[in-house]
């Protein structure tokens, strides 16, 4: 059990983003179980360029 606060991502990664995941809202748990998207990090690193 971790205790990350999903609300401070660094974004300043070169390259990429970590945005919290919007599958599972930052908890990495969905339906009970371990959220596909980000495997259970409550995360998801994405390329720049989306805005
Ligand atoms: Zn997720």
């Amino acid at each position: 059990m971790s205790e990350q606060n999903p609300e401070e991502v660094p974004e300043n990664t070169p390259g990429a983003g970590e945005n919290i995941c919007r599958n599972c809202e930052g908890t990495g748990t969905v339906d009970g179980g371990k959220c596909p998207d980000c495997d259970g990090t409550g995360k998801v690193i994405v390329p720049l360029g989306g805005a």
